[in-house]
């Protein structure tokens, strides 16, 4: 079962001083996951998160994932400018992006980011770009052909196989481009890879970790280049379903540790540092969207129409994502009704859930959508002239702070020209 974090009654009182929909995130459980996230690898003395910032780009959230001694992971020009306006600056940020615009990699580069490079062409291009590389570098590997560990169903959508995924230079490449780097002066190197999103096995790290690991200690070998960090990128996933089980974080750091003492450990690289630019890890379920239940229809099935829709939180019309849905102050009751539920975009796959098994749901019922704390909120839009919504802040001491205002119809019409 799934409990949401708030409860109905402290959602009828939040409700009556911002109107629904709305985005809300618990301090609470961000904190302590975030703390359970650095003890699992609290063994590797260098280890750091560096928090996704395109799965949550509020800055509030990111201060707060800083104060618990997160860095920021960003891939574009605006990511940056947020990192910055954060206070996070030099390597707290990682700069993994790709098809990257030259100004994106001056702005990477005057913050001071470790700037992870995507393709082999990316060497030269930084180095025409700045006039030099930076002395610590990261490149992105590929090892291509299929990865299945610990990977959903839903996930093959998600991301591509790595031999389709446009991310990520091949094993020749990487090695060219480490002896490039060296041969422009670059002096710390790292290696990254993400093969795979939501991953719900506990081997999927371990698993990388051991594809990267190996990678280090041939690299290591064959360019002579100091290489003194990993990235285990993101990818850990969450369970949206009640009925899955959710990772073991500390399983998952053991099992790190046991591939880093196998592999690294012999080959003198004990003292390599160990990154993760986790996202939907690190936010996914401590994010609610709530919505009104405003309209019901009865034609050849029953639908609740809401006040929310896709644009709030697009994962089910994009990958028939599911997030699971309680009727607030309705949780005893049994789940005897089967909804469509929809949002109002013109758009017949703008459905939160579809035969959903709920309790009867009333007009004016508040509904909590769960897991939408990544990849929820930061992947709106405004199509069909719909509007973001508000976020909102559950602090510790129970107390609710607006994080972000909901949009109004001058900030649709800022950018148009009548
Ligand atoms: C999206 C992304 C992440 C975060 O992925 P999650 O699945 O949310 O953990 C990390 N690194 C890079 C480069 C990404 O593009």
């Amino acid at each position: 079962m799934k409990t949401p974090f708030v409860t109905a009654e402290q959602l009828r009182s939040i409700a009556e001083r911002y109107p629904t929909p709305f985005h809300i995130y618990d301090e609470k459980g961000i904190r302590e996951n975030a703390r359970r996230l650095k003890r699992a690898f609290a063994w590797n003395p260098g280890f750091r998160e560096y928090f996704a910032v395109k799965a949550t780009p509020t800055p509030k959230i990111l201060k707060l994932l800083h104060e618990e001694g997160c860095g920021l992971d960003c891939s574009s020009l605006t990511e940056l400018m947020l990192a910055k306006g954060c206070g996070v600056r030099g390597e707290d940020v990682m700069f993994s992006s790709n098809d990257t615009p030259a100004e994106e990699f001056e702005m990477a580069a005057r913050m001071g980011a470790i700037i992870n490079l995507d393709d082999i062409t990316h060497v030269d291009f930084l180095k025409n770009t700045l006039g030099y590389v930076p002395q610590k570098i990261s490149c992105r590997f590929n090892p291509g052909g299929m990865f299945t560990v610990g990977k959903s169903h839903e996930d093959f959508q998600v991301m591509d196989n790595p031999g389709d995924a446009k991310y990520g230079m091949t094993r020749s490449q990487i090695g060219q481009a480490f002896c490039r780097l060296k041969e422009l002066g670059a002096q710390e190197f790292g290696i990254h890879a993400f093969l795979a999103s939501n991953t719900l096995s506990n081997e999927y790290y371990p698993t990388l970790a051991r594809i990267l690991f190996q990678l280090a200690v041939e690299l290591k070998e064959e360019t002579g280049c100091r290489i003194t960090f990993i990235n285990l990128s993101g990818g850990i996933g969450i369970p949206y379903r009640p009925e899955e089980p959710a990772g073991d974080i500390d399983l998952i750091g053991e099992g790190v540790r046991r591939a880093y003492e196998e592999l690294l450990v012999p080959a003198g690289m004990g003292d390599v540092a160990l990154c993760t630019e986790l996202g939907r890890f690190m936010l996914g379920p401590y994010g609610h969207l709530v919505t009104t239940a405003v309209h019901e229809k009865h034609t050849y099935k029953d639908y609740v129409g809401v006040d929310a829709c896709a644009v709030n939180l697009m994962r089910p019309a994009m990958y028939g994502a599911y997030h699971h849905i309680t009727v607030m102050g309705k949780e005893q009751l049994p789940c005897d009704h089967k909804y469509d539920v929809v949002g109002s975009l013109c758009e017949n796959n703008d459905k939160f859930a579809i035969d959903r098994m709920l309790p009867k749901v009333d007009l004016g019922d508040l509904l909590v959508i769960h897991d939408t704390g990544a990849h929820g909120f930061s992947m709106g839009y405004n199509y069909n002239g719909k509007l973001r919504s508000a976020e909102l802040l559950l602090r510790e001491d129970g107390s609710v702070e607006l994080i972000r205002r909901a949009e109004t119809p001058d900030d649709y019409f800022a950018t148009v020209v009548w």
